[in-house]
């Protein structure tokens, strides 16, 4: 048995940039990460693998490089909380101590959830940018596409990157259009929401592509099943107050896995209603235990769930945890930032920012770059500056644009 001063679950975007954020105001605390995984990915870049613009190894770096110094490493996973005795359980059995845990094990992507997916994933062209291996596929069904129908699929809110599942059409459709094939293609979204983004502002921008590709946008229409080897995917799409299952061909489709609270989170003492870690959305301390916090995809904060997002929590959290761990109080309050750079072509972006309640909250003037209009620089941003700043700036703890705001001095 083992105790720290403070420790860390999950050592993805959250875990490493909410550690060396600690770690840079403060060197004397003991901390550890608990991550079972030695790879660590830049998700965000998936899209971009997909699209053909990187290689998926320009998004992966090895785990151990990316402990901060001063950090101990337990690769291994939670399985069950303990908040009443200050432990946690690790899959072997082992017991972890602390003064002061921060919960960021993302979110999990259910592709069981999808009657036949699982088999058929990787091969009879069937693709999603949600996973380091599968990306590649994207880029070569595009590639060799030339005519026939193509299907991208959304499934329910909450998803990490709400806007990935639209991002992975976009690129595609600009390919095929460069190439010519465009009109020989079927392009159909299914969504299974109602609206093609959350935040209305953006929508003019997107729907000027949507025309100009021909895409075809179906609503309330969820994928629940794929025959890989016949090509048949199957939506419950609502008919008024009922719904009925449509069965439509394909010759690729890609699909965004539905996505839940990790299991060990949902039954855990540190759920909330959704089966996410019930946090206050400013302070992102836990509901009932003051001495848990919790980021990233996994909290119940109704942020977007993005990297971007979690660029502002880190420092967030890391204000209030140190502080709750002086005998203080939370102090630091995070406004819901999250940003979703919708790729509309190979060389423009949609750079959508927003807060809370759908808050418009852009990084850059207007004249440098207005976020609801398509614009070469925020493609320069994805393509070129946010994987540094990633790397360098928010898994290093480097937090010059970034400053937690707070409510009260600290
Ligand atoms: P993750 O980075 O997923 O890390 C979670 C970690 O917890 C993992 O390392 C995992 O191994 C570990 N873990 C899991 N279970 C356990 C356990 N039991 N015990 C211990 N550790 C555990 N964001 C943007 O900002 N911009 C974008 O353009 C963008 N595009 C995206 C496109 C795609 C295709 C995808 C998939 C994501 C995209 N995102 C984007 C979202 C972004 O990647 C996530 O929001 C971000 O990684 C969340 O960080 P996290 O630390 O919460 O989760």
């Amino acid at each position: 048995n083992r105790n720290f001063n403070i420790v860390i679950v999950g050592g993805g975007s959250a875990g490493i940039a909410a550690a060396a954020s600690i770690l840079k105001r403060n060197r004397k605390v003991s901390l550890a990460i608990i991550e079972p995984s030695s790879d660590h990915y830049y998700q965000p870049g998936w899209t971009m693998v997909g699209g053909g613009v990187f290689s998926k190894e320009f998004t992966r770096r090895d785990e151990s490089r990316l402990i901060p110094n001063g950090a101990d490493w337990i690769q291994s996973s939670v399985a069950t909380f303990e908040p009443e005795e200050n432990k946690l359980t690790l899959s072997d059995g082992a017991r972890i101590g602390y003064d002061m845990l921060i919960v960021c094990p993302g979110i999990k992507l259910d592709w069981e959830a999808i009657k036949g997916l699982p088999e058929t994933l990787g091969q009879n062209g069937v693709t999603s940018n949600y996973g380091y291996n599968l990306a590649p596929y994207t880029n070569r069904l595009v590639k060799d596409m030339t005519k026939g129908r193509a299907l991208f699929t959304q499934p329910p809110m909450p998803i990490k990157c709400a806007g990935a599942p639209q991002k992975a059409m976009y690129l595609s459709c600009y390919r095929w259009e460069k190439e010519g094939v465009l009109p020989n293609i079927d392009v159909q979204f299914h969504n299974a929401g109602g609206v093609l983004f959350g935040v209305e502002a953006y929508v003019p921008a997107l729907m000027e592509y949507i025309e100009r590709y021909n895409a075809h946008l179906n609503f309330t229409s969820n994928l629940v099943a794929i025959d890989g080897e016949r090509k048949i995917a199957t939506f419950e799409q609502k008919d008024g107050d009922s719904t009925k299952r449509v069965e439509e061909a394909f010759d690729m489709i890609h699909v965004v896995p539905p996505q839940t609270a990790p299991d060990f989170i949902r039954s855990s003492p540190l759920a909330g209603e959704t089966g996410f870690v019930a946090v206050d959305q400013a302070t992102l301390q836990h509901t009932k235990y003051a001495n848990i916090f919790s980021l990233g995809d996994a909290c119940s904060a109704p942020n977007a769930k993005t990297a971007a997002a979690v660029r502002k929590q880190a420092p967030v959290v890391a204000v209030n945890a140190l502080s709750v761990l002086n005998g203080g109080e939370a102090v630091a309050e995070y406004d819901g930032y999250g940003s979703c750079p919708l790729t509309v072509e190979r060389g423009k972006i949609v750079l959508a920012e927003f807060g809370y309640g759908g808050k418009l909250l852009p990084s850059f003037p207007d004249w440098l770059i207005d976020g609801t209009r398509p614009s070469r620089l925020s493609w320069l941003l994805k393509d070129t500056i946010l994987p540094p700043v990633y790397w360098h700036g928010m898994l290093k703890g480097r937090e010059w644009m970034v400053k937690p705001q707070t409510k009260r001095a600290a």
